[in-house]
C-alpha cells in the first residue's frame, strides 16, 4: 500500500475513533507526511498508530495523541502557538498548517537541527524552531494564542501559564514520570485557570 492510502486509512481509523473531529485538524492530517518525520528504518511503520524512537532517548508521539491534543487546542487561523518539545517537528508541523505561527522549543540540539530540516523540507515556513530549555517559556515572542508542551512535569510551569493570553489555552500532560493525565488550561479574564482533565498518558519528562 502506498503512503497516501497509509494515511488515509489512518485518518479514518482516527475519525471513527472519535480522536480526529474537525474538517480542519482532518486536513493538516492529510497535508503532512509522517513518514518524512521518523527516522529511515521505521518509515514502513510511520501509519501506525503508536510511538516511535527517534534517538536520544526521545519518541515521536502517536498520531492519536496528536489528534486529540491539537483538537483540544482548538486552534485558529491567526494563532501564534508555543511547543515545549519539538522532537521529531511532527506536532509542529501539524499546527502549521493550522495556525499563522508556531514557536517550538527543544533542549537536545541535535533533535532541534534534525525538526528544523525536516520541517523546512515539509514547506512549514511558518514554524521556529529554538533550542533550549522551554520551560521558560520563550518571552521574545510572549504572549501565545496556544501552548501545547509533550513532555510531562509534575506541574505546568509557572512562566508558561505566565505567557498564555486571556482567553488562551494549554494542554499538556500532567503528572509523575510512569503515567500523567491529558489537560487543558484555558485562562481566564480574573487570570486564573479552568482545568479540565481528559485521558491517561504516557509522555517521556520535561527536563531542566
Ligand atoms: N512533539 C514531539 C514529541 C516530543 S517528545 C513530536 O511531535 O515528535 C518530547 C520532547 O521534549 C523530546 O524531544 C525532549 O528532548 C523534549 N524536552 C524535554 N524537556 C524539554 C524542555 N525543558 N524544553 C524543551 N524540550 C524538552
Amino acid at each position: 500500500m502506498q503512503s497516501g492510502e497509509q494515511r488515509q486509512r489512518l485518518i479514518e481509523n482516527l475519525k471513527q475513533g472519535g480522536w480526529l473531529r474537525t474538517i480542519r485538524v482532518t486536513k493538516a492530517f492529510q497535508k503532512v507526511r509522517r513518514e518524512d518525520f521518523v527516522p529511515r528504518r521505521f518509515r514502513e511503520a510511520a501509519y501506525i498508530d503508536e510511538p516511535l524512537p527517534i534517538g536520544e532517548g526521545q519518541s515521536i508521539s502517536a498520531p492519536g495523541m496528536v489528534a486529540i491534543m491539537t483538537e483540544l487546542l482548538e486552534p485558529k487561523p491567526g494563532d501564534s502557538v508555543l511547543e515545549v518539545g519539538t522532537g521529531s517537528g511532527y506536532q509542529a508541523a501539524i499546527l502549521s498548517k493550522l495556525v499563522k505561527k508556531v514557536y517550538t522549543t527543544e533542549l537536545e540540539p541535535r533533535l532541534a537541527g534534525e525538526a528544523k530540516e525536516k520541517l523546512k523540507k515539509a514547506g512549514c515556513s511558518n514554524v521556529e524552531v529554538v533550542i533550549g530549555d522551554g520551560s521558560g517559556g520563550y518571552p521574545k515572542a510572549a504572549p501565545f494564542d496556544r501552548i501545547v508542551i509533550t513532555c510531562a512535569a509534575a506541574e505546568v510551569p509557572a512562566p508558561l501559564k505566565q505567557q498564555l493570553k486571556t482567553g488562551g489555552m494549554l494542554v499538556a500532560p500532567v503528572g509523575g514520570s510512569f503515567t500523567q493525565i491529558l489537560t487543558r488550561l484555558k485562562k481566564k479574564k480574573n487570570g486564573r485557570f479552568e482545568k479540565n482533565e481528559y485521558l491517561r498518558c504516557i509522555f517521556v519528562p520535561l527536563r531542566h
